[in-house]
């Protein structure tokens, strides 16, 4: 274990971190999780935030989990900056960092997987196939090393905390789940580690995809109950501004179906995921009507 001047104590290892967290638990003080992948910025810091004002401590993991990967997707150029990170953590009172090796969480997985059913049908499940499955993975592996009391997780990754959500009711996990909400620069676009891979001209038009989300909830709000036809308007309008649409639409915010048609008195996601050259962005809205 190596502790930094702010006193950050920084876990490698699962024997490690089990230790510190029975010496918490021991003390009576109750444990926030954060998972993140690093590469922090502003969205992650809101969640350790967040995450003081649930427990006593505050425990962040950074890992960027091969799991939730796929084949031609980009673990291998993923940014990776521990050292800033920690910099971050220790100012923002993070008290401890689990950042294990690659091995240290994978070296047996062979025969299980967690299947999901329904919630992953669509949204990022659907273009991404064992992206979940790999998230959950790894979010099951965290709670039962760390048994945080409480955990938190960023809406702009709403997909992900429905499906981890299910994940804790199923499987019994003990712990609260909290939803930060996104955090954005100041021309709209969601912060997102993977911001940096955008070049110059691909930053400038990023924050159209958060311009189309609010024009679209403007047009719900303002009456708009089948939406069908505005989405794919503004589908085009974005594919017109340089933007390639994985998926841009209104679903239910519970089990994250398409719906066609709005009904008052109840919550939906708007949600899209596009791509600027290679990199994917993703954002969405909560609709109250
Ligand atoms: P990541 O490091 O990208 O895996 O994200 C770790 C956590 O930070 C997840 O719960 C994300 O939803 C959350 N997060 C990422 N970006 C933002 C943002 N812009 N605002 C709020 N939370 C975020």
């Amino acid at each position: 274990m190596e502790k930094t001047e702010r006193q950050l104590t920084v876990c490698k290892t699962i024997d490690e971190i089990r230790q510190v967290v029975k010496q918490l638990k021991q003390q009576g003080e109750s444990i926030a999780l954060v998972p993140t992948m690093g590469a922090l910025h502003e969205g992650h810091i809101s969640l350790f935030r967040h995450a003081k004002e649930t427990a006593d401590v505050v425990v962040a993991s950074i890992f960027v989990n091969p799991a939730q990967f796929g084949p031609n997707e980009d673990f291998e150029t993923y940014p990776r900056r521990l050292e800033e990170d920690l910099e971050i953590c220790s100012n923002e009172g993070v008290s401890y960092v689990f950042a294990p090796a690659r091995n240290e969480i994978y070296y047996n997985e062979k025969y299980l997987t967690i299947q999901i059913e329904l919630l992953n049908k669509h949204l990022c499940g659907a273009s991404r196939p064992g992206f979940f499955e790999g998230i959950l993975l790894i979010v099951n592996k965290l709670f039962n090393i760390i048994r945080p009391d409480s955990a938190v997780f960023g809406q702009k990754d709403y997909q992900q905390f429905k499906i981890i959500e299910q994940m804790r009711a199923e499987f019994n996990h003990p712990v609260e789940l909290v939803m930060a909400p996104i955090i954005r620069a100041n021309d709209g676009l969601a912060l997102s580690s993977r911001n940096t891979y955008l070049s110059d001209e691909e930053r400038v038009i990023a924050p159209g995809l958060y311009r189309c989300l609010q024009y679209i909830a403007e047009q719900v709000s303002g009456g708009v109950d089948q939406p069908k036809l505005l989405i794919e308007h503004q589908r085009a309008e974005l594919e017109a501004k340089g933007f390639r649409v994985d998926y841009l639409d209104v679903y239910t915010s519970d089990t994250l179906q398409p719906v066609t048609e709005l009904k008052k008195n109840r919550r939906y996601l708007l949600a899209g995921a596009v791509y600027l050259g290679d990199t994917r962005l993703i954002d969405n809205l909560l609709l109250d009507l």
